[in-house]
């Protein structure tokens, strides 16, 4: 009997839960499935829980009209397995949502893992339970909506940072008598708005995406602006088998060259300042970007993301393209934003300025005046009721923590994780928290996660968590913690790297802005993802330096 199978079997014994495995995997996304695979490769037992009736997290949730990722395909997949790379053939630069949804599906059967991956499965609490006296060490019980737990040694969460749809507080919305549907979580089917009046809340990424393909089924459109957003043509287009080719031939080296970019992500970055450039260059450069397409756009100098007057200059350009492209003067002036651009995260975009220019669609201004409350007939905002048929709420997430946070873990001593994130999200490398031992969150606030990107960030977490896995059961070790020192610097220093830059500085789902009562403070890491890797290493290397092993 191997140290596994011992550990199970003395779990077993002990009576502890329904059933026993080394780790629980909560969620079959692409951080849930790769969890997977590299501990069976560590020869540990898994099980994935997964809410949904398919694997994809975000994008099997994520259905709306023009649903697409905007990191370009090539980089946005896996990266682990080079025949898998080889052997996927993306079609466009940006991808839709059902081709990302069909590479998930594919990941699932090639690596066989569906077998241990449990669909229609939600965790409503997790508690850490304390070693009694035969086994020593503590473990995980999940407890399952409709009955049954799950216990595993290990419980590690892949949950996804935009998971929890952020359902906005207007009064009356179960009054509508029409369809309302979320962008987050949008319907398998495909929903029909032809000759429909519909009403869309926001203009983030998802509305900006959505927007313009609404707009071109239904009968009437408007929509409702709360703050005015930067958005940057896609320019999305088909791979060309030629380029694609000359990629696959050199996959593995842009995969390394990537993984030393600050954001994780080959990109056009400028070593050159903004400030110290001519007008006339500056111009021909941002002119070049837009054309080019993209958020790259953001990278047009070095000192957009650090200094407010080159970033001025940058949103200048913009403003000046929503008054080219929006044809009446005051539409386009509710359109053009006045605040940082890309301090909420930049959106990129098929159409949506001239979106605006279509006779079927309106926009109405509620940054002044909200919306007072959603009626039987549809919006009421500025002293009248705009009647629909449809409403679609694309409001975004409760980001990061809303999942975690709903999913009533509890660590040492019955401690809520709502308890201990009261004023904000606590951990040491955005990988563990102290008082949850034995708990790892894939992405988790405090990591690079939304702001690098997402699969290959995955990547770096899972293999992480994965080598930790493997030296614990090596070691003999049952059980390993954040010391709360090791979490408090931590802290610190997501909080300082982040204050340097300018997108802490704004009302942003980044600092927790767009959920009411949410605590302010800049989630994610933002001192590169290179410079996380090497922490996280050092760690690791270090005997797991900051955490305390038992
Ligand atoms: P979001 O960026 O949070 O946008 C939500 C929108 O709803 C905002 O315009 C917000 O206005 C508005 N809103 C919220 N509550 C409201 C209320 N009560 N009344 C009026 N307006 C209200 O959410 P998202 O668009 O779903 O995007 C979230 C993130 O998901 C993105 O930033 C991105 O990271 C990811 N995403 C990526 C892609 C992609 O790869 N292309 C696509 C979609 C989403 P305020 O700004 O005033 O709060």
């Amino acid at each position: 009997m191997n140290q596994t199978e011992s550990r199970s079997a003395k779990a077993r014994a002990n009576g502890a839960g329904d059933e026993r495995f080394d780790v629980i995997i909560v969620g079959a996304g692409f951080a849930g499935m790769y969890m997977l695979h590299k501990t069976r490769q560590i020869g540990l037992s898994a099980i994935v829980l997964e809410k949904a009736d398919g694997v994809g997290g975000t994008w099997y949730w994520n259905r709306y009209p023009g649903a697409r990722c905007d990191v370009d395909s090539i980089q946005y997949s896996y990266s682990f397995d080079d025949d898998l790379q080889q052997e996927w053939e993306w079609s466009e630069f940006y991808a839709t949502q059902p081709e990302i949804l069909r590479y998930a599906n594919h990941v699932a059967d090639r690596y066989d893992l569906r077998k241990d991956i449990r669909l229609n499965c939600k965790v409503i609490a997790a508690r850490f339970v304390e070693g009694g006296a035969g086994e020593g060490t503590g473990h995980w019980e999940l407890e399952i909506e409709g009955g049954g737990t799950v216990s595993g040694t290990f419980c590690v969460m892949g949950t996804g940072c935009l998971s929890t749809p952020n359902e906005p507080k207007i009064e009356g919305l179960g009054d509508f008598k029409g369809e309302v549907y979320h962008t987050g979580h949008w319907p398998h089917e495909k929903v029909n708005f032809a000759g429909k009046r519909v009403g869309a809340i926001g203009t983030g990424s998802s509305a900006i995406q959505a927007i313009p393909e609404i707009a071109t089924e239904a009968a009437h459109l408007t929509v409702f602006q709360r703050t005015p957003n930067y958005t940057i043509p896609a320019q999305n287009r088909p791979l060309d088998p030629k380029e694609y080719e000359e990629i696959k031939a050199r996959y593995g080296e842009l995969r390394a060259e990537a993984k030393k970019q600050p954001n994780g992500l080959i990109y056009d970055r400028s070593s050159r300042s903004a400030l110290e450039t001519s007008e006339e260059e500056r111009r021909a450069e941002f002119e070049r970007r837009w054309a080019i397409g993209g958020t790259n756009f953001i990278a047009s100098f070095n000192d957009v993301m650090m200094n407010t007057e080159a970033n001025e200059m940058a949103a200048e350009f913009v403003r000046g393209k929503i008054r080219e492209i929006v044809k009446d003067p005051k539409t386009a002036e509710i359109l053009t934003p006045h605040n940082i651009i890309g301090c909420k995260r930049l959106c990129v975009d098929t159409d949506y300025w001239t979106t605006y220019n279509r006779d079927n669609v309106d926009l109405v201004d509620v940054s002044k005046e909200p919306v007072e409350r959603i009626v039987p007939e549809g919006v009421k905002a500025h002293g009248k009721v705009f009647e629909f048929d449809a409403l679609v709420l694309a409001t975004g997430f409760d980001a990061m923590t809303g999942t975690l946070l709903r999913m009533n873990i509890r660590g040492r001593d019955g401690l809520p994780l709502k308890d201990k994130w009261a004023e904000g999200p606590r951990n040491y490398l955005g990988l563990a928290v102290a008082g949850f031992p034995n708990m790892f969150t894939v992405t988790g606030p405090g990591s690079p996660s939304v702001l690098a990107n997402m699969i290959p960030a995955i990547e770096q977490h899972v293999d992480w968590i994965a080598d930790c896995l493997a030296y614990l059961t090596e070691k003999g070790v049952g059980e390993i913690e954040p010391v709360e020192e090791a979490e408090s610097e931590w802290m610190e220093h997501v909080r300082v790297v982040g204050e340097a830059s300018l997108r802490s500085h704004c009302d942003s789902w980044y600092v927790g802005a767009n959920v009411p009562g949410k605590p302010r403070i800049f989630m994610p890491y933002i001192g590169s993802v290179p410079e996380y890797a090497r922490r996280c290493n050092e760690a690791a290397r270090k005997g797991y330096e900051g955490f305390r092993l038992a």
